[in-house]
């Protein structure tokens, strides 16, 4: 789906009128208008506004562009499997897993391992070569 067809289904689907929508985001409804007829596409403060408010994720906000994994465990992400920060925003680099209450679960890359050669019974030196190409894990440059 497209990102235009995305904002306007949520729209309705909270029962919001452009100009409602439009004074939450605090742009003009003719902003609003725009995205929905695919002209523009929110900025990225506004984009966030759009995730807070209705409880998606801004690469679900954008058609889902990127295929996103948790960082740390390389697990696909979607909304219902995302981390979030304190205050209830999406953290879209984590699963709720490894980044729970603003604090990442797994202190080192051993206590990971442990726990995936335990409960998907893999080899532990290829799990660590998969783990090692993550943003969370791989070696400092
Ligand atoms: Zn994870």
């Amino acid at each position: 789906m497209q990102t235009k067809d995305i904002l306007q289904e949520l729209r309705k689907k909270h029962n919001l009128t452009q100009d409602e929508l439009a004074e939450k985001v605090f742009l003009t409804r003719q902003a609003v208008s725009r995205w929905e007829a695919g002209e523009t596409v929110p900025n990225v403060e506004t984009l966030k506004l759009l995730s807070k408010l209705y409880d998606v994720s801004i690469n679900t906000l954008l058609g889902s562009p990127q295929k996103l994994i948790c960082q740390c465990c390389g697990m696909p992400l979607d909304d219902s499997s995302i981390s979030r920060e304190p205050d209830g925003s999406f953290n879209e680099e984590y699963c709720k897993w490894c980044y729970t209450n603003g604090e990442f679960v797994y202190k080192d890359i051993d206590s990971l391992l442990d726990f995936l050669v335990e409960h998907m019974h893999g080899d532990r030196a290829e799990f660590e070569k998969h783990l090692r190409m993550l943003k969370h894990w791989a070696p400092a440059e």
